[in-house]
């Protein structure tokens, strides 16, 4: 069975749209089951019917046409239950319905699996038999493990494929593709997929007709697309920060390399065209780094495609260059790398869209940085036919909407101008405190991991860098900084801040953040050697950033070190020697440091049940929300999947939350939130009525979160912390949370 299930997967995979891909399930199923009749009917989400899209043994001029309320005979009955049904005779049901034009009256026979996708029945899959018979079991193991790949296959159609979607029967509102938020906003443009040429396995041989005009043309491609990648790099400069640059010099580097061009030549000489000779020579360059043993020269292999297709791109046309991007350009891709993002002139691009990543990925971090809306974490999809459609990114949500419908466009073109309205007040805020209504002052921080960050940060009016990401600037690199390269991007930061206090989080690799020189593939990554666990084991990783910040710091003595992870108190104290080895040894070297102040992040739970003992090791400490909910819920954090259970608003976050505070808070301890629930604004309500002192957040929620603890007093603060904690069920907490902000003319910041 497995087999025949393998090869239906494969068939249905490389169909070209779904009603092909339906079509091949219905002769496929209906073959291997020996039935008389396969079918299948989808929900058209416009009407809740069941439509009729594919058969193999009823009359198909009836495709398109036969529709079925959830309510209405077995199909609906079935789609409505979420239950196989396996009838002898389909006739004899209560909920049988005939319709004559099926020629139907010939089948008794009758097994339907509904297609459920995420609680949701996408559609029947039915199977009908001449004579009267009841299915095997193994028969309908075998319907029911096909319908789950074409519930998935019909998910994604509905969403990410509406334009393959037929134009017939079911008439498929909406690109609505539910993905992770990156960077907040809303925007609404057109769809840019960065390279939409550069396919250099669709690339047919060619005869080379002029020899000697293919090498030029291809000498002449390499010049081109060098000069375009320094002048990307150039453009890039203002807006990006040095780590970023050195992506560029490895493409140019490897432009540079005499074999690539070399073998390009000869194979032209040999008589295929240039794009022929450059498809062949990159992917045997490819090749040699993909069987390396080193991972770090594996990783290579995807470098030397990314070049191969922007050459591909010079020879085949100039599109690239003359490429006319739409003044609401959105880019859409696997991942958005940063010479796209350069690519795009000054002003134009408006959102970026990514099919993996996360929250946490670079091209994230870089929308945050430039103030541009992004989703990732769509998940695998076909968007080659997208170019040119219209989009809506939220987000604020997570979600696109690919060829919207006008209601939509129009909901969205309201959010639009309301976003602007609300950035236009709140400008104000940014010279004014954080205080109550009561007069009770709550430090705000920024959270910041690029030096693109601190100009956008250092205009909101901030009291101090609550959480430097120290991790970026290392995923921006292709080798380990070394100790001096630090040590010159930390006085950056502490210099753009100082008399500020700036919070400098050690290395917390690992988890969804890995180096591309330092991969450490593992079966569990989140539950694995992340952050200090596994600084403390690289002593020679640990101890030269460690002396970098130390060495950063003097003359200015803002700094504060904290350690990612924090999970048990010997990993503390373990820490804190290190720092106090690197100040010893810097000591002896003639550099006398200042002495930091060390806190520990709260974010594994077994720290909020050593609050005490950790006190004694850390001199403040900083709640980490986005992995504390993920481990206290057990919920990946970046996993789609499980997306609607990932909550920082639930019960128990909301409970584990309030004792570590007042724990922290008797060991008099500062506690600080530097997690994304720190930039939700009815979440630091309850944060600051929990006791906190400071919050750290991404630059762009600053303002939000300052107008409404400006808008509160403490006293109505613990009023609603204390209604909250008898709550059940996040989406209580956050109905009350929009209630109070609503009330208090804050109803904007619940919209967006
Ligand atoms: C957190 O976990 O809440 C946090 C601030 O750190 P990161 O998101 O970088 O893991
Ligand atoms: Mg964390």
């Amino acid at each position: 069975m497995l087999a025949q299930l393998q090869q239906i997967v494969q068939r249905v995979n490389a169909a070209g749209n779904l009603r092909e891909a339906l079509q091949i399930v219905v002769e496929r199923v209906k073959a291997e089951m020996g039935a008389d009749v396969c079918s299948v009917y989808v929900r058209d989400p416009a009407s809740s019917q069941y439509v009729l899209m594919a058969t193999d043994g009823l009359n198909p001029a009836v495709v398109g046409k036969i529709r079925m309320a959830s309510d209405e005979g077995i199909v609906g009955l079935v789609a409505t239950r979420q239950e196989a049904i396996n009838l002898a005779n389909a006739a004899e049901h209560p909920s049988y319905r005939h319709f004559p034009e099926t020629g139907e009256e010939q089948f008794s026979g009758f097994l339907a699996v509904p297609l459920v996708h995420f609680r949701q029945t996408m559609g029947v899959l039915v199977v009908q038999q001449r004579t009267r018979r009841v299915f095997a079991e193994d028969e309908v193991a075998f319907l029911i493990t096909i319908g789950a790949q074409i519930a998935a296959t019909l998910s994604y159609a509905a969403q990410g494929n509406a334009v393959s979607l037929p134009t017939s029967g079911v008439p498929g509102p909406v690109g609505l593709i539910q993905g992770l938020p990156g960077a907040p906003g809303v925007t609404i443009g057109h769809i840019v997929l960065p390279s939409p040429l550069a396919e250099l396995g669709a690339v047919a041989d060619r005869a080379a007709a002029d020899v000697a005009a293919e090498i030029e043309s291809f000498r002449r491609a390499v010049r081109d697309t060098q000069q375009e990648l320094r002048t990307a790099a150039d453009q890039l400069e203002s807006r990006l920060s040095d780590e970023a640059r050195a992506i560029f010099d490895v493409y140019i580097l490897i432009l540079g390399q005499d074999d690539l061009v070399d073998g390009v030549v000869a194979r032209i000489r040999q008589g295929n065209w240039a794009p022929a000779a450059l498809r062949d020579t990159i992917a045997e360059h490819a090749l040699v780094f993909e069987q390396a043993e080193d991972p770090y020269l594996q990783a290579r292999a995807e470098d030397i495609r990314g070049i191969g297709r922007r050459l591909l791109l010079r020879l085949m046309s100039t599109v690239s260059t003359t490429r006319a991007y739409p003044s609401d350009t959105v880019l859409l891709g696997e991942e958005v790398s940063l010479t796209r993002i350069a690519d795009v002139p000054g002003g134009q691009l408006k959102g970026i869209v990514c099919l993996r990543g996360s929250v946490v990925s670079h091209t994230a971090v870089l929308a945050r940085g430039l103030g541009i809306p992004a989703v990732m974490g769509l998940g695998p999809r076909d968007v080659r036919a997208l170019d040119g459609h219209p989009i809506i990114v939220d987000g604020y949500r997570g979600r696109v909407f690919i060829d919207p419908l006008p209601a939509v466009v129009q909901e969205y073109r309201r959010l639009v101008r309301h976003e602007g309205r609300l950035s236009a007040k709140l400008a104000d805020l940014r010279r004014l405190d954080a205080t109550t209504t009561d007069g009770v002052r709550i430090g705000l921080g920024v959270n910041i991991g690029l030096l693109t960050d601190i100009h956008v940060a250092d205009n909101l009016g901030i009291d101090e860098v609550g959480l430097y990401r120290s991790e970026f600037p290392f995923m921006s690199r292709e080798t380990f900084p070394l100790e001096q390269d630090q040590y010159e991007t930390y006085r950056k930061v502490l210099a753009a801040f100082a008399p500020r206090p700036v919070t400098m989080r050690t290395l917390d690799v690992g988890g969804d953040k890995p180096l591309p020189y330092f991969p450490t593939p593992e079966e569990n990554p989140f539950l694995g050697w992340r952050g200090i666990r596994l600084t403390l084991d690289r002593p020679d990783i640990f101890l030269p950033q460690l002396r970098a910040m130390l060495r950063a710091n003097v003359g200015l003595a803002n700094l504060r070190i904290m350690f990612p992870m924090i999970g048990q108190v010997d990993e503390l104290k373990a820490a804190r020697e290190a720092v106090d080895r690197a100040r010893r040894e810097l000591r002896e070297e003639g550099c006398e440091c200042p002495a930091p102040s060390i806190g520990a992040m709260l974010e594994v739970p077994s720290a909020l049940h050593a609050i005490g003992a950790l006190s004694r090791y850390a001199d403040f400490f900083s709640i980490g929300t986005n992995d504390l909910t993920q481990y206290l819920l057990a919920v990946d954090r970046n996993n789609p999947n499980v997306a609607r259970l990932y909550n920082h608003l639930d019960p128990a976050v909301i409970r584990a939350l309030h004792d570590a505070i007042r724990d922290a808070r008797r060991r008099r301890r500062p506690v600080s939130v530097c997690g994304e629930m720190a930039a939700d604004p009815g979440s630091a309500l309850l944060l600051v009525a929990m006791g906190l002192e400071s919050l750290s957040m991404s630059a762009s929620a600053v303002l939000r979160v300052k107008w409404t603890l400006r808008s509160f007093s403490m006293g109505q603060a613990k009023r609603i912390l204390a209604r909250a904690l008898r709550m059940e069920a996040a989406d209580a907490v956050r109905r009350l949370l929009d209630e109070e902000l609503t009330q208090a003319g804050l109803g904007e910041l619940v919209l967006t």
